[in-house]
């Protein structure tokens, strides 16, 4: 067995990590306080190739594969959370959705120029009354000669006031249910009937942000529809299977970035007359934090590596989602213990972060999902 990562993977570590130290964590407090990426950094991203990492070169893609962009999203955990958050539904779960179950036409139509980052995708799923229990989707999509007419609302959808295309998810065959009777469709930003509706006021992860997406009588051509009609479910669970193992990369980056400022801080901060990291209470969060982040990324890179191979990994993704963003957010409490009082004022990165890390338990499927998802998968094969 061979630990070693691929040359290339190396080299979009270390690139990302000094974009990251030179130019994204001088503008921290700028991107919290404007709730906003800056527009000449999201060109440079652009340039640096971090919209297509996963996909192959024939597509516009960088070609590194999961295993690549996950260590990506982890080199990106020192930066503000809004910067993963882009790229996370941008290309972990919107882009994927038209890799994954596009038709050859449409991934030559669309993925160039989603990898390059002149147009920016988001991924819509989620509605009022379809959370957890996504089969619940109510937003129709009605054929109408060589239209689809859709309606309907998705809330909380990241990218959806900045998004370009969008993957929405809608019901064209109620009586078949989730499998066979809800389509993706490919909606660009100027088809009528599509707007942004209301921007939402969130805890945390600033410059990112998410939107209601209205659907009034939409009109879609036909060919928009991704893949085909009636395997949009199978290709959302799909992309976010994918889609976990980014955000479990995310966590890995964010708590390692954590865990380096607590031990920074561990060291300078003195009280009874010696640093705190001189106490074993001290020592002992550092040592947890430091065992469960080398568990999650060993996780999270083998579950990349898997797919990387073209194996199933539903159940890999739904441990490393489940295993990742819990471990971030215990880090997290730690890393505002460690800092004690500083660590809970608003002018300190630390309170920040721990806003930031507790949406990791919740979207793309919360723990008790990720929990069910495991579960149903022992249950079925028996081990
Ligand atoms: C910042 C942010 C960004 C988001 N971005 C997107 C996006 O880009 N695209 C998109 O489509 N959606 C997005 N979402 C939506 C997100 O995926 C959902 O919030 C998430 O799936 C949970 O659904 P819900 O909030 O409706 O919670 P609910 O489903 O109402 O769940 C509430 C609670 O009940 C629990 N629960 C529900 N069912 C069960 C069960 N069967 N067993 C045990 N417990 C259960 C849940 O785990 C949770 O604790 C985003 C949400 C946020 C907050």
């Amino acid at each position: 067995m061979d630990f070693t990562l691929p040359e290339e993977v190396e080299m979009v570590r270390r690139m990302v990590r000094d974009f990251v130290k030179d130019r994204l964590q001088p503008l921290a407090d700028q991107v919290e306080e404007e709730d906003k990426i800056p527009d000449d950094v999201l060109q440079e991203m652009k340039e640096l190739g971090f919209f297509g990492l996963p996909f192959p070169e024939e597509y516009g893609g960088v070609g590194v594969g999961e295993l690549g962009y996950v260590v990506a999203l982890e080199a990106l955990g020192g930066a503000n959370s809004a910067y993963g958050n882009l790229i996370g539904a941008h290309t972990g779960i919107a882009t994927m959705s038209i890799y994954l179950g596009g038709t050859e036409e449409q991934k030559r139509k669309y993925l160039p120029e989603l990898c390059s980052g002149e147009k920016i995708a988001a991924f819509a799923l989620t509605e009022p009354n379809a959370g957890s229990d996504a089969a619940a989707i109510e937003t129709t999509a009605v054929r109408k000669g060589d239209k689809y007419i859709l309606n309907g609302n998705k809330i909380w959808i990241t990218n959806g006031d900045i998004a370009d295309v969008v993957i929405v998810y809608a019901v064209t065959d109620k009586s078949l249910g989730a499998r066979g009777g809800v389509t993706a469709f490919i909606v660009e930003k100027g088809f009528p009937g599509f707007s942004v509706g209301k921007i939402d006021e969130k805890m945390g992860l600033r410059g990112s942000h998410t939107a209601e997406l209205i659907f009034e009588d939409c009109e879609v051509p036909a060919e928009n529809v991704l893949g085909e009609v009636g395997m949009g479910f199978l290709i959302a669970m799909k992309a976010l299977d994918v889609g976990r193992i980014g955000l479990a990369g995310g966590a890995v980056g964010g708590a390692q970035w954590l865990l380096e400022q607590c031990i920074e801080w561990a060291n300078q901060r003195v009280q009874f007359g010696k640093p705190i990291a001189h106490q074993q209470a001290i020592q002992w969060m550092l040592a947890d934090m430091a065992t469960e982040i080398h568990a999650a990324r060993l996780m999270t890179y083998h579950a990349a590596w898997k797919l990387d191979q073209g194996q199933r990994v539903s159940r890999e993704a739904a441990m490393v989602k489940l295993f990742a963003s819990e471990m971030a957010n215990r880090v997290a409490d730690m890393a505002v213990q460690i800092h004690g009082g500083i660590g809970y004022m608003k002018e300190h990165f630390i309170e920040r972060a721990y806003r930031d890390t507790r949406i990791l338990r919740i979207y793309e499927g919360t723990s008790e999902i990720q929990r069910l998802v495991i579960a149903r998968d022992l249950l079925k094969a028996g081990k």
